[in-house]
């Protein structure tokens, strides 16, 4: 556990520990708050504190147990109840919530915090004990009480100023020394320091001095407390002079009040205060000064009619006894309830004298009782719902979409390498960056989606509302890019990637424990293939990704054993009746699924950077082609290749095809390129200046898939191109269509007056081709004159043309 993070919270009730998980217990952190039960954290660390000296020894074999249990199951949270001893050994009670880490570069421990619940638990018990000793307390004649801070006085009552001959004003901000015996004055100064440093204190017997100047003996009980936010020491005077009787009953009011968190109020049988306890002003805000000789209708609340009181004192005055909840007043105008007893106290003939009220702020218990649930159901870190509240919302979830018949999505995610992060940079870092990722991961969630964190750095975010698997991805995405922006970490700038698993219900797990299993495996698989990634445990779009890994390994393969190899179609001039050129298509001849279209291979070989050497591949055997085919003396073919736009962007591509045409030998008149419009819209500058590079060397340019793209006129006069060739989208029912007419029309007239050859692609019909040679395409690539084929099938065709010219249809 951090310290930084516990300084934050060191005012609110909860500690926090960590402790090492072997047998001794070693506390190796305790957060400074513990002081609440008497002990100094740096006393019980330094020391070498084992926690089970903490424990009641009667709680100790449980808390083994349980503690053996949790850390059989491995890392996990949990909530344990037991009793702890103060350093002044009276039992509190305690809930513990805590962690167990396994390891984490420090060894296996325990971190989390403890509440104590004993007030809240026992609060029914203490209430009867408190008023068993006020039957016996006629209230006459209590303790002096005092506070000192700074080593004045901040508050003393009148019994206090009293004893030393004081008006209690006259002491107000006087230095606590005032009273002390000549030479004393360091001895005193001393004391009070040690227990502010929350050395616990005895009952002691002192002289002191009375305003008057003779010596006074009294018993003095002091202890640590935080007055107005500050330590302080409160404490009681017991006056020794007074005797027998009196002495016995003021050390029970020493007890009693140092041992009551209640409000006391004493009044006398007329129902004015006579004197109330510092819980009182805690709770009220009205110090004795204020309310002393008041009547307590100064707390009333306007909440109760009248109605209600006059049953109060109906009672009261029937039984002597009146209990109840009500609602007060405090000073500062907040309206809390209270549970109130009133005993009315009689003397000997019967007759009340006096009535003594205890209550407790019952705002506490419900603020209490919020916080014990709050911290049951949510991290203490990230404040985001823990496992317990998770499972509880996909339970419900659960069963609304079996009713409702529709699915739900569960993602398990997990920090990608996040031990190095708390291993190299320290868990003050590593708990600021789980705070700060969880906060990104809520912000682009939306408000309906549970975010959990499970534990350490693993978080599961249920989707409620998710009409479909890809509806799930699409959310893993958003998840996976929302961390492109680093995060800025004490001064460090972090990037982490997680990985993450989705189960689906019903498909994956029809119960909460199975999904979220289900969807922590499908985790490690992401983590596996290479994290910063998503994957589904089942589902068609897992049988997808899966079907494309297998894909990419069969491609390498096939590059190795030769399987790829060109088809040639031909590119025919109508008018003259000959194969002016063809274009080079790949194929695979897969050993199990045949022959294979670029269509299935290529995006994955995009994708995959496969392209790559499956471009030079295919360019070799182009380039190989055309040398051969010259060297037979067949020199005017044109044979074009095709360039992919992962193949277009290499920085090198200008080296390979000069350093390819050097290995072949081909003629780069032979030769033409094909890259598609929109490749080269992605940067017009850059393959504007690519394409020169391959023209210098020889290369004719094709501009393939022409009007796909949308780019303007300008921009095709800035490039360099011989050819164009027009989609076959613009070709496919031409001959009707006047759209297609005027838009081909004006491409065609466009290409001619930049002095470029015209392609039509996906020609099938006699009645597309005649139109496109009547507005002045110059050549025709499609169906209607050939599939592409095989190197002889292709050969056999050209040669057939040659014989029998002109081509028809
Ligand atoms: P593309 O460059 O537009 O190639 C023309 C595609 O249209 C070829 O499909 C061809 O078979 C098809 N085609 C030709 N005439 C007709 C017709 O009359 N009707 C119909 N329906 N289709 C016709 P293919 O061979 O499947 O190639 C598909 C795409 O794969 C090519 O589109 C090209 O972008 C890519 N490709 C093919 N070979 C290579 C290669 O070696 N390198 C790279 N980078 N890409 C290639
Ligand atoms: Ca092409
Ligand atoms: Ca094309």
């Amino acid at each position: 556990m951090d310290n930084a993070i516990c300084r934050g919270k060191l005012h609110g009730p909860a500690v926090f520990f960590r402790r090492g998980a072997d047998y001794q217990w070693p506390i190796q952190f305790i957060s400074d708050n513990i002081a609440q039960w008497g002990y100094n954290a740096q006393q019980l660390v330094d020391q070498g504190w084992r926690y089970d000296a903490l424990v009641h020894p009667d709680d100790v074999t449980g808390l083994r147990n349980e503690l053996d249990l949790v850390m059989k199951k491995r890392a996990g949270q949990y909530t344990l109840h037991y009793r702890i001893f103060t350093a002044d050994q009276r039992v509190r009670r305690v809930v513990e919530f805590g962690t167990y880490y396994l390891e984490n570069g420090e060894g296996a421990h325990f971190e989390g915090y403890l509440l104590d619940s004993t007030r809240y638990e026992d609060m029914e018990h203490k209430l009867r004990e408190v008023e068993d000793h006020l039957e016996k307390l006629t209230g006459s004649s209590l303790a002096g009480i005092y506070i000192i801070q700074h080593d004045r006085f901040v508050y003393v009552n009148e019994r206090f100023a009293h004893i030393f001959g004081y008006q209690p004003e006259e002491l107000m901000n006087q230095p606590a020394t005032i009273i002390a015996k000549p030479g004393d004055e360091a001895l005193m100064l001393d004391t009070l320091r040690r227990r502010i440093d929350g050395e616990p204190g005895s009952s002691r017997t002192y002289q002191n001095v009375h305003k008057e100047g003779h010596l006074v003996d009294v018993e003095v009980l002091g202890n640590r407390i935080i007055y107005r936010n500050e330590p302080a020491v409160i404490g009681t005077v017991i006056d020794l002079s007074a005797t027998g009787e009196t002495y016995r009953r003021l050390k029970l009011a020493d007890t009693i009040l140092h041992h009551t968190n209640e409000g006391v109020a004493v009044t006398d049988a007329k129902g004015l205060i006579q004197w109330v306890n510092p819980a009182f002003t805690d709770i009220t805000g009205y110090s004795l000064q204020e309310v002393e000789g008041m009547n307590p209708r100064i707390l009333k609340s306007q909440r109760h009619k009248p109605a209600f009181y006059q049953n109060m004192w109906t009672s009261l005055a029937k039984d002597g006894f009146w209990r109840g909840e009500i609602w007060n007043r405090r000073k500062n105008g907040e309206v809390y309830p209270e549970l109130l007893t009133i005993n009315a106290i009689r003397d000997e003939s019967g007759s009340i004298i006096q009535y003594v009220s205890v209550f407790n702020d019952l705002s506490d218990r419900i603020k209490t009782e919020e916080l014990l649930r709050h911290q049951k159901y949510h991290d203490s870190l990230t404040g985001l719902p823990n496992r317990f509240l998770l499972m509880d919302r996909l339970s419900v979830a659960i069963s609304r979409a079996y009713q409702e018949q529709r699915m739900l999505a569960l993602m398990f995610l997990d920090v990608d390498r996040f031990k190095r992060i708390n291993d190299t940079l320290g868990h003050v870092v590593g708990d600021e960056l789980i705070q700060a990722f969880s906060q990104r991961l809520v912000e682009t969630l939306r408000d309906g989606d549970t975010v959990s964190r499970v534990v350490g750095d693993e978080f599961v975010i249920l989707l409620d509302m998710v009409p479909s698997d890809e509806a799930a991805a699409t959310v893993a995405t958003k998840i996976v890019k929302s961390l492109t922006r680093p995060f800025s970490i004490r001064g460090h700038e972090i990037h982490i990637t997680v990985s993450i698993g989705i189960g689906l219900y019903p498909e994956d797990g029809k119960d909460p424990e199975t999904l979220l299993k289900n969807a922590e495996v499908a985790m490690f698989q992401a983590k596996k293939y290479g994290m910063n990634n998503y994957r589904m445990y089942s589902s068609a779009m897992n049988q997808r990704a899966r079907l494309k890994l297998e894909l990419e390994s069969e491609i390498r393969s096939g590059l190795e054993k030769n399987e790829f190899f060109l088809y040639y179609q031909p590119q025919v001039d109508v008018l003259r009746g000959v194969v002016e050129s063809a274009e080079t298509l790949m194929r695979w001849q897969h050993p199990q699924r045949g022959l294979v279209s670029p269509g299935e291979f290529i995006p994955v070989a995009e994708e995959t950077g496969l392209i790559i050497p499956m471009g030079l591949y295919t360019m070799r055997r182009a380039f190989q082609q055309a040398k051969e085919w010259k060297e037979k003396g067949c020199h005017h073919m044109i044979l074009s290749f095709n360039l992919s736009p992962t193949q277009f962007q290499q920085q090198d591509l200008y080296e390979q095809i000069r350093w390819l045409l050097a290995q072949t030998h081909a003629d780069p008149e032979m030769l033409e390129v094909e890259v598609t419009e929109s490749t080269t819209m992605m940067d017009p500058e850059f393959a504007a200046g690519v394409l020169k590079q391959i023209k210098k060397l020889g290369i004719r340019v094709a501009m393939d898939d022409f009007g796909t793209g949308y780019s303007s006129l300008a921009l095709l006069s800035r490039l360099p191109v011989d050819k164009l060739k027009i989609d076959r989208s613009f070709v496919t029912g031409i001959e009707t269509s006047h759209d297609k007419q005027a838009i081909v029309t004006a491409m065609v007239g466009m290409a001619k007056r930049m002095g470029m050859v015209v392609v039509a692609e996906g020609v099938e019909k006699i009645s597309e081709r005649d139109y496109l040679v009547e507005i002045g395409c110059d050549l025709i690539q499609g169906f209607l004159y050939s599939k592409p084929l095989p190197l002889e099938a292709f050969q056999e065709y050209v040669s057939r043309q040659k014989n029998n010219n002109p081509i028809e249809g």
